[in-house]
């Protein structure tokens, strides 16, 4: 069944036209990851989803509902959850104090206590540093952070905007192998990457965006070893 899915979603600033009647969806239980160059809408894409930007044509649905018009808060209390592109830590506030914060929509106390010890069970870094503070984390264990404040609400839908970006390949290994983890323990991913290797090789299903417009998808390991696709993303 389709947790999340995306009819004819139109997305416009101003006059410019920057997601084209875009549908997609995300099953329960899948990593889909959305591909595409700079510009391509994949930003726009998550902000829409994640109620930070409204449509201007097509709807979105959410476990069942139709959640077009619901407020981002309310999105994140029905359970999808937004790590965004750079990030978007806070800087001044300790790393506990920022998990903290992922988890401010909630009240069940001993789960919080249990999610708090799954996100240090998938990220040691942040519980040997849980006093530092955010701002003056490497970009690596800053995008874990993000991720982990992300987990903090647990989430039925964890949206990644571009976790690879900026980082060393050693990170950008260890961020994918734990959001395979992240999914295994039963969370639903939608990814979007610019880093279509690992990207296409991680999800079990996949698309590509060019220009506001979905252009191909399928399952994600077809996709990454298609001659158009390697040409265009993998630099083959
Ligand atoms: P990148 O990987 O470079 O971040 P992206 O795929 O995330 O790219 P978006 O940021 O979603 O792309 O941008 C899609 C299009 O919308 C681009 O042409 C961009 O210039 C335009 N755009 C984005 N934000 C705005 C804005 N606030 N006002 C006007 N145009 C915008």
């Amino acid at each position: 069944m389709a947790l999340l899915e995306l009819d004819d979603v139109s997305v416009h600033y101003g006059r410019i036209q920057a997601i084209h009647n875009m549908s997609i969806h995300v099953d329960e239980g899948e990593i889909v990851s959305l591909i595409g160059a700079n510009g391509a809408g994949k930003t726009t894409t998550m902000r829409s989803i994640a109620g930070l930007l409204s449509l201007s044509g097509g709807s979105i649905s959410f476990d069942g509902e139709d959640i077009s018009k619901t407020r981002a808060h309310l999105r994140v209390v029905k359970g999808m959850s937004l790590t965004p592109e750079g990030r978007g830590i806070f800087p001044s506030l300790t790393v506990m104090e920022n998990l903290d914060m992922g988890a401010y929509t909630r009240s069940d106390k001993a789960a919080m206590a249990e999610d708090l010890d799954r996100v240090f069970d998938l990220f040691p870094r942040l519980k040997e540093r849980q006093k530092q503070s955010g701002g003056t984390m490497s970009g690596g264990e800053q995008q874990m952070l993000a991720i982990g404040r992300a987990l903090m609400a647990r989430p039925k839908l964890l949206l990644l905007d571009e976790p690879s970006m900026g980082l060393a390949p050693q990170f950008i290994r260890q961020i994918f192998s734990i959001v395979k983890q992240v999914n295994q323990q039963g969370t639903t991913v939608l990814l979007v990457e610019q880093n279509a290797n690992q990207a296409l090789r991680l999800a079990h299903r996949a698309y590509i965006l060019e220009t506001g417009r979905i252009t191909r998808e399928g399952l994600g390991r077809e996709l990454a070893s298609d001659d158009a696709v390697r040409a265009a993303y993998l630099g083959a």
